[in-house]
């Protein structure tokens, strides 16, 4: 096998560390391009440097498609300039046979001299082991650059692999003084509408990043919901499918959850009613939870869940629409993989 041991350096051919997190921010940015199309594989980007310039970039566009880093290496025209450039990559190069040859062993064969990785795969079978390829072959490796971030990006991938079931994301929209309804004993009027135009379309978009939406059996009923995607393109045209729960499973959601991993369901999306919903938080099942306030009060009615304090591992963030409505999203932070 090729081998680039011993392999000597230009002068001022290592970027500074604030350039390596320049380029891996535009790989998550070329790497979001996949979102909600890659399943059941990890949105993945790649750019490709060559003294200072960007002279390539990729990222994965869907599951049996090639993976961000053989697109990246395509996209160059002068290839002859990959001998003295770094190669950024979001998660790390794959080593093992797939649909798709290693991407550990393009990276070598094409010479590519320096590596910088986002973070280590998760899966435990392979973690580590594209990585250690490359530097078995000689290429400089660097790892945890923008990690966080590369976590967060493929958060709901990471989840289903650690922790064995859906990621699971909790939504519901209130009322400032924490009303989720009016107080209604039947579906002769509709339920209380909250959110806005830009809220709707956001709430499309968690759609199309979700497998699977469950509502509870008291909101099927009285709300009739249709959980589609509507206001956002739908994930290769398919809609997400649908779960009405019943009062008797929330005493069996960690058995349910694991049966969905066992389909190969990555991403739950719940969205209501409140006891559901307060059902999935007291059992601490939850992987992020978004709420929005819309800026009026209602004085009765149903009340909405409680969201949980942030406590440390959390990472909160509050936004508000130009209509008023507070958006407040508490998300998990994935755990942090061994660094190789
Ligand atoms: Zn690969």
């Amino acid at each position: 096998m090729f081998s680039n041991k011993q392999r000597k350096f230009p002068e001022n051919f290592f970027p500074s560390e604030a350039d390596d997190r320049l380029y891996m921010q535009r790989c998550l940015r070329l790497a979001a391009g996949g979102e909600g199309l890659t399943y059941p594989n990890p949105m993945v980007g790649s750019v490709i440097v060559h003294a200072g310039r960007i002279i390539g970039e990729g990222w994965h566009h869907r599951a049996g498609q090639p993976h961000a880093e053989p697109n990246a290496i395509r996209s160059v025209k002068d290839q002859s300039l990959l001998k003295e450039s770094t190669l950024y990559v979001s998660l790390e190069p794959c080593a093992h046979h797939g649909k798709t040859p290693p991407c550990a062993d393009l990276i070598l064969e094409k010479q590519i001299p320096r590596v910088v990785v986002g973070c280590a795969d998760p899966f435990p079978a392979v973690s580590g082991q594209g990585i250690a390829r490359l530097r078995e072959g000689g290429t400089e490796v660097t790892v945890g650059v923008e990690e966080e971030a590369c976590l967060l990006l493929n958060r709901r991938f990471f989840t289903v692999h650690l922790a064995q079931r859906p990621h699971i994301t909790l939504k519901w929209a209130q009322t400032l003084d924490a009303f989720i309804d009016r107080s209604r004993d039947d579906d002769s009027e509709p339920p209380l509408l909250l959110s806005d135009a830009l809220t709707a379309t956001l709430c499309h978009r968690l759609r199309a990043c979700s497998q699977l939406i469950a509502v509870g059996r008291r909101t099927q009923e009285l709300d009739h919901p249709q959980l589609n995607i509507r206001h956002w393109p739908a994930p290769h045209g398919q809609q997400p499918a649908k779960a009405v729960i019943s009062h008797r499973l929330t005493d069996q959601l960690p058995e349910w959850l694991h049966s969905l991993y066992e389909k190969g369901i990555q991403t739950l999306l719940v969205e209501g009613g409140s006891r559901l919903l307060q059902s999935f938080i007291d059992q601490d099942l939850w992987d992020e939870i978004q709420v929005e306030t819309a800026p009026f009060k209602l004085k009765s009615g149903h009340p909405a869940p409680l969201l949980p304090t942030p406590a440390d591992g959390h990472l909160s963030q509050k936004t508000v629409t130009a209509d008023g409505h507070l958006m407040t999203t508490l998300i998990r932070r994935p755990e942090k993989f061994a660094r190789v």
